[in-house]
């Protein structure tokens, strides 16, 4: 019956039912089961998906919306079936406003395509999640990745939203103003909320100036301790770095297996520097100065092309590293702490991914305190899971109880959902009645974020 009513309001080309289609909608780049969709629906306006969900909510059939399926916590997994929404034909540049460094782009646009329009203006959107996700996805996640630490997450980019909820109404959330005390900040509420509250069809973001002269610098530590001490003076003394990556040593002997390289194995730093030539020069001896004074040893920085290749490679293979080992499949943690806990939790992790027994690389985003895990286990040595998923709890649990979250930036999705309680305790329910509230048919990406709704 709604199949039908999709058709006539739709018109055939905007809806698929094409086996190959609804398989690539079934999964998403993270370990959890794969879920069929009955039908996967093309959007080309705000327009088409308030009627897809007029439609939903009448029949009560469960619509996820997908965008670029980079997620690692299967939120985009249509576990309960139903309509997909892709919006891959929503990937227009609505309005560039160079002069105010905004632009305005419906939600299948990905973060690519959107700096490709803008750079040759000199501007760019920071947020750089590795995958080239589509802007609607990073806002649903709050993504953020390596830049963060320097312009911030995907949260603090947002002017305005414009959102249509679970009944077909078309709201917008914010301004084109960059500031405003008016009203609740509902853009801030659907930031995140992994597509369960309502579906983003263009966002309003800020743009930034294209640093013009880049360095990038590399050095090792002895102690874990020392290594994040380190990065904290390197925010304590001003250093607007633009990224500041850790691996700890265990990791660094792992890719050194992998790639055949030879780094060091020990703590290593990892930074780049962007601004005016002049004063990256001054902030690259400056933070020389800051890491030897924490006795950090081989130190290198360059500003070349190949060299800065070099210097950042072994961040880069440490995700090859992982990935390519035959048979092996891996837990993701992405857990978040104050920074002055970094040495504690990651000295933690490594101690229970030792005792474990399995394989497992610890590295992240130093600046913002958020780290990751990756735990290796092959699922087809009895228990190995178990062992690792036992591991990974341990680790969140304890970044938790330490007042941090248990994701920094990939989301709740299936994966983290078992921890919410354990992380919001009483607000859990606020966030349920919120919910109820937006969805009272609960047909939005259903089975997400709460255990047992
Ligand atoms: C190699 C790799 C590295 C990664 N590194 C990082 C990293 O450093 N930092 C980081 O933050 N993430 C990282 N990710 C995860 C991923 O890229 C982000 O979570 C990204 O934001 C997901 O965007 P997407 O378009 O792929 O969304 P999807 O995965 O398709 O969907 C994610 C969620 O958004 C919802 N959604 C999608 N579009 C809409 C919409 N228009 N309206 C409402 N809800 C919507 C979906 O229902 C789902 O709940 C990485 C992924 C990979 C594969």
């Amino acid at each position: 019956m709604y199949m039908q009513q999709l058709i006539d309001k739709l018109g055939r080309e905007k809806i698929s039912q094409d086996k190959k289609v609804l398989i690539q909608h079934s999964k998403d780049e993270s370990i959890h089961t794969a879920a069929l969709p009955d039908v996967v629906c093309f959007p080309e306006s705000a327009e088409d998906v308030a009627e897809i969900l007029k439609i939903a909510s009448e029949s009560l059939v469960p619509v996820t919306p997908f965008g670029a399926g980079s997620g690692l916590e299967g939120q985009a997994i249509p576990v309960h079936k139903g309509i997909v929404m892709n919006f891959e034909r929503m990937n227009k540049v609505i309005d560039f406003s160079p002069e105010d460094m905004r632009v305005t782009v419906q939600a299948g646009v990905t973060r690519l395509q959107l700096n490709e329009q803008v750079n040759a203006s000199g501007l760019m959107f920071s947020v750089d999640p590795g995958a080239d996700a589509m802007i609607g996805g990073m806002v649903a996640t709050n993504a953020s990745g390596t830049t963060a630490v320097r312009y911030g997450a995907m949260r603090d980019q947002l002017l305005n939203l414009e959102v249509v909820l679970a009944d077909g109404r078309i709201i917008k959330t914010g301004t084109l103003a960059k500031k405003s005390s008016s009203g609740y900040n509902l853009t801030g509420l659907f930031t995140g909320s992994e597509g369960t509250l309502g579906i983003i069809t263009e966002i309003t973001l800020k743009l930034h100036g294209i640093p013009e002269y880049n360095m990038m610098a590399r050095c090792t530590f002895d102690s874990l301790e020392c290594c994040t001490r380190a990065a904290q003076n390197m925010l304590q003394a001003g250093i607007p770095v633009l990224r500041m990556e850790l691996i700890d040593a265990v990791s660094i002997s792992m890719i050194n297996r992998h790639s055949g390289e030879n780094f060091p194995v020990k703590h290593s730093l990892f930074f780049e520097f962007a601004g005016s030539e002049r004063a990256v020069k001054e902030e690259v001896e400056l933070a020389s100065e800051l890491m030897h004074n924490h006795g950090c040893e081989n130190w290198i920085a360059a500003n070349d092309t190949v060299k800065m290749k070099q210097i950042w490679k072994a961040r880069k293979d440490l995700n090859y590293a992982i990935a390519c080992q035959e048979g092996i499949k891996e837990i993701g943690g992405d857990v978040c702490v104050p920074i002055s806990l970094i040495p504690e939790l990651v000295s933690f992790a490594r101690t229970r991914m030792d005792a474990s027994g399995l394989n497992g690389a610890i590295w992240g985003h130093v600046g913002d305190g958020n780290f990751h895990t990756s735990i290796m286990y092959n699922s087809s040595v009895e228990g190995e899971f178990e062992t690792a998923e036992q591991t990974n709890d341990a680790i969140v649990l304890k970044a938790i109880e330490a007042g941090g979250t248990c994701t920094g930036e990939h989301g709740v999705g299936l994966g983290k959902m078992k921890f919410q309680k354990a992380e919001h305790g009483a607000a859990l329910e606020i966030m349920k009645q919120t919910k109820r509230m937006y969805d009272p048919k609960g047909i939005l990406n259903p089975g997400k974020i709460f255990m047992d709704e």
